[in-house]
Parts: structure tokens; C-alpha cells; sequence
């Protein structure tokens, strides 16, 4: 019998949509992302199937080191740095390259008496107004680096885009080149491009790229999907029906009874709710899959289960396959729904959800 509730991971997919970043961007070097547990698709499983890109990233060090415990022995960065000494020597220890985006931590490494070397990428905050140095800041922040025992020269640089999913907002043009004058006549490697910097801002390729949704098969941009862009997504997320029944006019279903039926049909209980991922705030009308048809999502997403108006199909019974978003059903749907992201969907996948991947995948029946 199949879990209630489980996810299908495609790992030909991520590599495909590798091959993708690597068509897009011909010269660069690919700095995968996958951070937050591989965006909720499993760290050391991503990392297995990207396991000859040139380096992977992660937001935080003990990422970094499950990934070193793993034995990746890959160039990995850590995106949000160290922040007191002793995460610093964490960094060191286990060969981590750190983003150094803060005075703070140019002073950790300059009162530093560790021995070692640590590869860096120093961050110039272009317009996120999140992590980075401004550009007023950066070249004396670039000298002291440069000063830096602790520090492998030369010195790599980052920027980081905040609007390049939307392609009428020139705030990313400015962001290019913003980062091109400050980092003009230094030596060092440049990166500056995002999933949506890969596929829609050619001028900001350079010597890195950074991609993270895009190798999940996921589009960075609100208007389309991955497949639209060539990518394969990578998740699928299913569960099976509990129950069947008739409800009558004037019934209501679920918690708050906000959602009163107009008239008599055939709903379908699904064994999935918030406790594993699926949105919360999904509204009534949001599609789901039953037997590989789509009905809509009827009441309040409950903790275990959601409801769907199964209308004529009388025929369903509990057992059923049901699939909440995959093939036939983009995530990018379900997020529009949700008025969510598809970056929150995946990453929100939780524990209690069994990830499968593909070429195991369980037999749908019950
Ligand atoms: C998360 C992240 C990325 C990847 O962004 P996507 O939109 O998922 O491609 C790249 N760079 C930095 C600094 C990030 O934090």
C-alpha cells in the first residue's frame, strides 16, 4: 500500500534541468543551490545527482557540514557566512568558502588567530538592501579582505538581484551594472546570476551563475511554468482518497463551515493537509487531481485532509490516487492559488511526507 501522503522525486529531471543552465549559460561555472534541505527535495540526494557542478551553496554552515559529513568533497559556499569566530572556524575546518557581506565580519577575520585559508565571496549589495556591502563600503571592504591572512586570494564577488523574475522592472539592469562598476578592475571571479538572471537577463552572466528553482523544474517567473521554459519539474506530491460521499444543498464542509454546498454531489476526502505542506490558504476552486482528473478543492485545508467536489464522479472510492500538484497540475498553479510562491510549496514539504524517488516509485494502487 502507498503512503498516505508522498512525494515523487525525478532525479533525471534535475539533471536535465542542469543541462539546461549549462545551455543558457555556455561559459559559466554553476554554483548549484540547495539550500533549505535541496529547496524540500533532500539535501544529499540533490547533491548526488548534481554531484559534478563545479560547487553547490547553501544558506547556513551546518549545511555545509552535513554535506561534508556526507563526503561531498565539492567546492561548497555558504551564503549567509559565519557570524562569531567559532562559525568561522567551523567554515575553515571544513573547507567551507564563506560570504562575507558585513563590517561585523571583517572584523571577526581580522582579529582572527586561526591558521588556515578560506576562499570568500565578499557581497556588494546592489539594491536587495539584505545582505552585502554597499558600493560606497565595497573596495575599502575588498582592501581589508585582501589584507586578510585567513583569506585565499583572489577574492570572489557576488551581488544578489531582487526583482529579475519581473522583466519590466529595469531595477536588475541598474543592479548589473551597479555591480560591474564596483567590481571594475579587480581580480576575483564574478557571479550575479539567480534562476530568472540564468534565464531571462542575459547581461548578467558572468564568470558564476547561481542557480536554485530552475534545477527543481520550477519557473522563477509568476507568468509561466517550468515546462513552458524547457525545465522538467523534479516534485511530485500525491496522496489516495479516505472517503466518498454524498453531500446534500445547504450541507457545509470542514472547519468554520464556510463553504456551503449549492447542490448535491460527490465529495472526496484526501488524505493530506497542512501537516505535510499543502497551503493552508489554498481557496475553494483550487485544482486537484483524483484519478487523473481535475476537481476543485472544496472547504478549509484541514491538518490531515482536504475536500474536493468530486461532482458526477460517483464511481470514486477510497484507495484512489490523488495528485496535488504534478504532472497535468504545475506547482506554479497550486502557488497562484494559494497566493503563494512555488519556492514556499516545495521548500514546505514536511517530515511526515515520504519522498520516493522515481525509479522506486511505489505502485499507485492501494
Ligand atoms: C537562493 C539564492 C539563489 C538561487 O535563487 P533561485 O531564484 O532559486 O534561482 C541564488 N543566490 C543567492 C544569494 C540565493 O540566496
Amino acid at each position: 500500500m502507498t503512503p498516505a501522503a508522498y512525494a515523487v522525486l525525478n532525479l533525471d529531471a534535475v539533471r536535465h534541468n542542469l543541462s539546461k543552465v549549462r545551455s543558457c549559460a555556455p561559459d559559466a561555472k554553476v554554483m548549484a543551490v540547495i539550500k533549505a534541505n535541496g529547496y524540500g527535495h533532500g539535501l544529499l540526494r540533490i547533491a548526488e545527482a548534481l554531484q559534478y557542478v563545479d560547487a553547490f551553496a547553501v544558506a547556513r554552515v551546518d549545511e555545509g557540514i552535513r554535506l561534508r559529513k556526507a563526503g561531498f568533497e565539492n567546492r561548497i559556499a555558504v551564503l549567509e557566512g559565519f557570524t562569531c569566530a567559532e562559525e568561522f572556524d567551523e567554515l575553515l575546518h571544513y573547507q567551507l568558502d564563506a560570504v562575507v557581506h558585513s563590517l561585523t565580519q571583517l572584523e571577526i577575520l581580522e582579529a582572527g588567530e586561526v591558521s588556515g585559508a578560506c576562499a570568500v565571496w565578499l557581497k556588494l549589495d546592489t539594491g536587495m538592501n539584505r545582505l552585502g556591502f554597499k558600493a560606497k563600503e565595497f573596495s575599502s571592504a575588498y582592501q581589508r579582505l585582501s589584507q586578510c591572512v585567513l583569506i585565499k586570494q583572489p577574492i570572489n564577488l557576488m551581488t544578489h538581484f531582487a526583482c529579475a523574475d519581473d522583466f519590466n522592472d529595469d531595477k536588475t539592469l541598474k543592479q548589473i551594472s551597479l555591480f560591474n562598476e564596483a567590481v571594475a578592475g579587480l581580480s576575483g571571479e564574478r557571479s550575479m546570476a539567480n534562476s530568472a538572471g540564468i534565464l531571462g537577463w542575459k547581461q548578467s552572466l558572468s564568470d558564476w551563475v547561481r542557480p536554485g528553482i530552475m534545477l527543481y523544474g520550477i519557473s522563477p517567473f509568476p507568468e509561466s511554468t517550468g515546462r513552458q521554459l524547457g525545465l522538467k519539474p523534479v516534485m511530485e506530491l500525491h496522496s489516495r482518497l479516505i472517503a466518498v460521499k454524498q453531500i446534500e444543498a445547504g450541507d457545509t464542509v470542514g472547519y468554520g463551515g464556510s463553504w456551503i454546498c449549492e447542490k448535491q454531489t460527490t465529495m472526496g476526502v484526501a488524505a493530506i493537509g497542512y501537516g505535510d505542506g499543502y497551503p493552508r490558504y489554498a481557496k475553494a476552486g483550487t485544482p486537484v487531481l483524483v484519478n487523473g482528473k481535475r476537481f476543485p478543492l472544496i472547504g478549509r485545508v484541514s491538518m490531515d485532509m482536504i475536500t474536493i467536489d468530486l461532482g458526477n464522479q460517483v464511481h470514486a472510492q477510497p484507495g484512489d490516487p490523488v495528485t496535488l500538484w504534478g504532472k497535468g497540475l504545475p506547482v506554479e498553479e497550486i502557488a497562484c492559488w494559494a497566493g503563494t510562491i512555488p519556492y514556499a510549496l516545495v521548500c514546505g514539504v514536511t517530515q511526515r511526507v515520504q519522498l520516493v524517488e522515481k525509479q522506486h516509485e511505489l505502485s499507485s494502487a492501494c
